[in-house]
């Protein structure tokens, strides 16, 4: 999965970054650094995260493939 965080909207409120640490971090005070390509695993996490952004600066792009073929 790919996100991206809209460093311009960012605020540094960190209500994202307990829950997906892994992903999400601070730098100093205010500044947020993120991992773009996070695992699958991690989905849930950044997830959460991303909805509890007040100002809703992450992004996040589900990776699903055009040549999917449907499942029957
Ligand atoms: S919750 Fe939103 S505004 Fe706060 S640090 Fe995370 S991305 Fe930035």
């Amino acid at each position: 999965m790919r996100i991206v965080v809209d460093l311009n909207k960012c605020q540094g409120y960190a209500q994202c970054v307990p829950l997906a640490p892994q992903v999400l971090r601070l730098l100093g005070d205010e500044a947020l650094t993120y991992d773009p390509n996070p695992d699958d695993e991690q989905r849930h996490r950044v997830l959460r995260a991303a909805a509890a952004c007040p100002v809703q600066a992450i992004l996040v792009e589900t990776h699903t493939p055009d040549d999917a073929e449907p499942t029957t």
